[in-house]
């Protein structure tokens, strides 16, 4: 039987390769467009290390004009989860990539979905044992087994390869029979790699990676027919085209297969940056960012705890390049989209993701918005998570926009929001429906409330000087100190200095010993407010 014979035998309904070639051809895209992919299995949910690799691609195919396309990698059945591929797509459209193929929306290259482009990988892989590159073997689990533990033993390379690869030079005759008798198999690669020689990778990140050639004779295509992670990879980047395969560090070591497998189809090999796992210090130690211990390594706890897309993204764009952090606090104005990328600013070794740091981006993100900004950008937030915040909110819009307002902008901005649900903690309290309902649970102290009907007195809705100079004047009247250096040395003559006083009168409006400028709060609220919450606080204390 020959070679030919026997491909046809297995796959009697296959197309030819040049079916496929011709089918998905080259992309019409100017000099130096990259085309990158995201390629998750579809296990439900995006991870923040996941979220980077599609950040990265995304950016590098908008910023050369390319393409950046997701292809779900279903070929590990056991991996599936239900709804996985919507649940990846949405995660994806949260954060605004610019996605030009994908299973849902199609595209000239597709499908998107592995599983349904098994024909297409058993095309090529009966081209291969049409060559005399591939064949079938019939191992069992335990044969396989026992080979490794012999292997071990003999303190030996531990594979498939070579002498050890008992089906390699089966009888086809005797192939077709034993498959006949339903006896299960796989598809393996005959290797011509030589262990002895040496390849070397150019990986954008890495640098220069040497390798020994493989030799293994490696499964593509599974018992139940479908392809490895290795057979569909070479396949598909070649098929859609990818320039740049950006992936986890953990396939670096898979590369000389990649390599062996692009040479024996004859196929020109894209270029490849394996990107270094994102890590977590703890205690003294760095480890992995892991999806099991780390809530911050799921999409989720950002669409929960309220902080931005935009400045998780620019959290993303500092962990990319190291240089980004410096070009975006000089152009605070600029979006993203107009820095210019380079692999040589990607960290080789793991780069460190901490949340804290991604608060403090967040905070500058915030402060840079407009107040109406703030305002419009916290309703689907709020509507899904806070919903009485949410009603109040739309019935007092412009009342809203102006609390947001309060130091805002100017040379030294209020930083200290990081996330919509800080908008409750630093603003809620100028709401009354939302101050009343525990207004002063967070205050221990007793104060000196007496001199609030004082104020009252006093308070009138005047320039912010006049207004200082009043509230120093009555504060005087009430025996507190607005003169630092008498306080100093004579403490004994006053019940307070200036800041007690007016803490008295901040922790009486907004239950917060901090908080933005009091003449603007007073302001805003106005002076029938104000009274309420005197009272309240009076009759508190
Ligand atoms: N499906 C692979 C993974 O989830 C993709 C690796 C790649 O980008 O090639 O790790």
């Amino acid at each position: 039987m020959t070679n030919r014979e026997f491909a046809d035998y297995l796959f009697p309904d296959c197309k030819e390769v040049a079916y496929y070639e011709e089918k998905y051809p080259n992309r019409n895209l100017k000099e130096g467009a990259m085309v990158t992919r995201f390629a998750p299995s579809p296990t439900g949910f995006v991870h923040m290390g996941s979220l980077f690799a599609a950040f990265i691609s995304n950016q590098y195919a908008k910023q050369t004009g390319g393409v950046f396309y997701l292809r779900i990698e279903d070929t590990d059945q056991k991996r599936m989860v239900e709804n996985g591929i919507t649940g990846i797509i949405n995660d994806l459209s949260a954060f605004d990539f610019d996605i030009k193929e994908d299973p849902i929306q199609g595209g000239k290259y597709g499908p998107y979905i592995q599983s349904e482009r098994k024909e297409i990988y058993q095309a090529y892989v009966k081209k291969l044992i049409q060559e005399g590159k591939a064949y079938p073997c019939f191992c069992t689990e335990q044969e396989l087994q026992d080979l490794r533990k012999m292997q071990e033993k003999n303190k030996e390379r531990i594979g498939y390869y070579g002498a050890y690869a008992k089906y390699r030079n089966v009888d086809l005759e005797e192939a077709k029979k034993l498959i006949e008798q339903k006896v299960p198999y796989v598809i393996r690669l005959k290797s011509n790699g030589n262990f002895q020689n040496t390849i070397v990778l150019n990986d954008c990140i890495k640098g220069k990676v040497e390798f020994p050639e493989n030799d293994m004779d490696i499964v593509l295509l599974k018992q139940d027919g479908l392809p490895t992670y290795h057979l569909a990879h070479v396949i598909d980047d070649h098929l859609m085209h990818t320039t740049h395969v950006i992936r986890g560090d953990e396939w670096v070591s898979s590369y000389p297969i990649h390599y062996d497998l692009f040479h024996t189809f004859g196929f020109p090999m894209p270029k490849y940056a394996h990107i270094a796992p994102l890590t977590k210090k703890e205690n003294e130690t760095v480890r992995k960012l892991s999806k099991r211990y780390d809530p911050e390594c799921s999409i989720t706890y950002y669409e929960k705890t309220g902080i931005p897309k935009e400045a998780v993204k620019l959290y993303l764009a500092t962990l990319m390049n190291s240089n980004f952090e410096e070009w975006y606090s000089q152009n605070p104005d600029k979006t993203i989209d107009d820095f210019t990328f380079t692999f040589e600013k990607m960290a080789i070794g793991g780069s460190l993701f901490d949340l804290q740091k991604l608060e403090s981006i967040s905070k500058i993100y915030f402060s840079s918005l407009k107040a109406e900004e703030v305002y419009e950008k916290s309703l689907p937030y709020m509507k899904e998570y806070y919903p009485d915040f949410y009603h109040i909110l739309k019935q007092n819009k412009e009342y809203s926009i102006q609390v947001f307002d309060i130091e805002r902008g100017g040379e030294r901005p209020r930083k200290d929001l990081s996330s919509y649900s800080d908008i409750l903690k630093y603003h809620g309290y100028m709401f009354d429906e939302f101050f009343f309902q525990e207004p002063y649970k967070n205050v221990e102290e007793h104060y000196d409330t007496a001199i609030l009907k004082e104020y009252l007195s006093v308070y009138k809705e005047e320039s912010e000087e006049e207004w200082f100079q009043h509230l120093k004047e009555c504060a005087e009247k009430c025996g507190y100190a607005t003169n630092r250096k008498d306080y100093k040395l004579h403490p004994e003559e006053y019940k307070g200095n200036l800041n007690l006083f007016c803490e008295i009168i901040r922790v009486a409006i907004t239950g917060m010993k901090d908080s933005p400028n009091l003449y603007y709060l007073l302001k805003l609220l106005g002076k029938e407010r104000i009274e309420k919450r005197f009272q309240s606080f009076i009759e508190r204390n």
